[in-house]
């Protein structure tokens, strides 16, 4: 048998959203994913594999070949920003806002560079740019609604649901840049080597969505 085909999913909420979409293509691991330090996982289908990884980690393991495709949050895709990328299948899972948000109340600096707490740096970049603003990144990877509040930063740029963390932490959003749900991503390469084993899979993913949706 040829290599198995191998799905890259991304740990945290969006597993927990995932899992029951593959179970209802048939596709199950064999060992339970949570709790569990393994990283790669047979399944019930002898020709697919899943990598369990970080979330900012699959599009470059899906890039780079590592895994022949993933699900990935249209957040972190438009942070990676590759254009070796596809995104066939908009799942419509773990739906959320990019925006911007500032502490209640108060107005951004006028002038100069804006001071932009996020883990979306490119994204935030690019949105400044394009309202003609520069910007100062402070990189982080979590608790971004408190450099506001500190005074580390002017702004947050960072994913919102239902606003209640940004609330809590004395924020309001402000500027809505991207929808985000989760993506099928496929690398153009596999999309061409795989596509056997690809389109099939697109297929029942996009009926999938049509009767969630549908439902
Ligand atoms: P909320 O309080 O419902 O607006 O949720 C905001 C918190 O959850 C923030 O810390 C976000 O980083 C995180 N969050 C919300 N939605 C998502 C999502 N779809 N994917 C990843 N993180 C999310």
């Amino acid at each position: 048998m040829s290599e198995p085909l191998t799905f890259a999913l991304a740990k945290g909420r969006l597993l927990d959203e995932t899992l029951p979409l593959l179970k209802a293509l048939g596709i199950e691991p064999l060992e339970q994913i949570s709790g569990s330090r393994k990283l790669l996982f047979e399944t019930t289908r002898s020709d697919i594999r899943l990598l369990v990884l970080r979330a900012t980690d699959v599009p470059p393991y899906v890039e780079r070949g590592g895994a022949h495709l993933g699900i990935a949050g249209k957040d972190t895709l438009l942070e990676y920003g590759s254009d070796m990328l596809c995104e066939p299948v908009d799942l419509k899972l773990s739906a959320c806002r990019l925006m911007t948000a500032t502490r209640v109340g108060v107005e951004l600096p006028k002038t100069g560079r804006l001071r932009v707490a996020t883990k979306y740096v490119n994204v935030a970049r690019q949105y400044f740019a394009s309202q003609g603003r520069q910007i100062d990144p402070i990189k982080l990877y979590g608790a971004m609604e408190l450099a506001p509040i500190v005074g580390m930063s002017d702004v947050i740029v960072d994913v919102v649901d239902t606003g209640n963390t940004l609330k809590a932490n004395g924020l309001e959003p402000r500027d809505l840049i991207a929808h985000s749900s989760a993506r099928l991503v496929v690398s153009r390469v596999a999309m061409k080597t795989r596509y056997h084993l690809i389109a099939p899979m697109i297929e029942q993913l996009n009926e999938w969505v049509h009767q969630t949706n549908a439902a």
